[in-house]
């Protein structure tokens, strides 16, 4: 159970140790706010990603928080250790989510993340994502080709990957910036070959950190009748999901891993069980 408190913040790591000595003392009742705060600003996206479900038209009434709403949160924000500003949607589409970033401008005992597709990075976002105290913005392409992200992802590779270079270029001339770009990649069938080729073209851009996950392990009857066309591909989602071929995969990933290694650039995994590297 939870007093509520939302009064007075206190510092994010005097939070945590409330929380730590509360759960140490078995309480039941605990006056810290929350340490971690997963918070969708939004459920609307501008994307219809083969493998969401927003492509399916399963987000049921998609909407942007309330930005009343948002600011009742503020005090929570600035006390909490970690911060997602994320759910099914995108983030740089929501007043929320610029309204959450300039509370917690003060915050910086905090990580603060968001995912984005970054199709919407223009420069004025970027100048205010880097005026902000943003920690990580993980940017998900599930590609590194043209067409590959096309046949996912349904926009322009080109320009999505100019918006996130730009993003970097402009971090590395901020020196005292703490924000860290991730590239993220959601394996499935129709991609795991592009799987060495991503982490060279994170690096290539400027990114910090290539990840890898993948589909959802679904039951296949459940999924069976989740099929989205994007051109000439057709996704079925039964037919993408990796079981039969994580020999495959997995020799991918390793050596993905290696090259990170030698690239210097950071590399993570996680997912279903079936994803996993020595
Ligand atoms: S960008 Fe994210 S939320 Fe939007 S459709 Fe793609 S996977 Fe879904």
């Amino acid at each position: 159970m939870y007093a509520l408190k939302n009064s007075v913040a206190s510092s994010p790591f005097d939070n945590e140790k409330e929380a730590i000595l509360a759960w140490e003392q078995g309480k039941e009742v605990v006056t810290n706010n929350p340490v971690l705060l997963s918070i969708e600003s939004t459920s609307v996206c501008n994307l219809r990603c083969v493998m969401c479900p927003h492509a399916i038209g399963a987000v049921h009434r998609p909407k942007h928080m309330d930005q009343e709403i948002a600011g009742k949160l503020e005090n929570f924000l600035k006390s909490a250790k970690n911060v997602q500003l994320h759910g099914i949607g995108e983030p740089l589409l929501s007043p929320a989510f610029w309204q959450f970033l300039s509370a917690i401008k003060d915050n910086h005992q905090a990580h603060i993340e968001v995912n984005s597709n970054a199709v919407l990075l223009t420069d004025t976002a970027i100048e205010k994502i880097l005026n902000s105290n943003l920690s990580t913005i993980n940017i998900s392409l599930d590609g590194c080709s043209r067409e590959m992200y096309k046949k996912i992802r349904g926009e322009s590779f080109e320009k999505v990957a100019k918006n996130i270079k730009r993003l970097c270029e402009k971090r590395n001339e901020r020196p005292d910036s703490k924000l860290k770009v991730w590239l993220n990649m959601t394996i499935m069938k129709e991609n795991y070959k592009e799987i060495v080729h991503f982490v060279h073209f994170a690096k290539a851009i400027g990114a910090d950190h290539t990840h890898f996950n993948d589909l959802n392990d679904f039951d296949p009857e459940a999924l069976a009748s989740w099929a989205v066309t994007k051109g000439d591909f057709t996704f079925k989602y039964s037919e993408q999901m990796i079981g039969d071929i994580i020999d495959d995969v997995t020799k991918n990933l390793q050596e993905a891993k290696s090259h990170a290694e030698i690239l210097r650039i950071g590399f993570s995994i996680s997912g279903n069980k079936k994803l996993h590297l020595e």
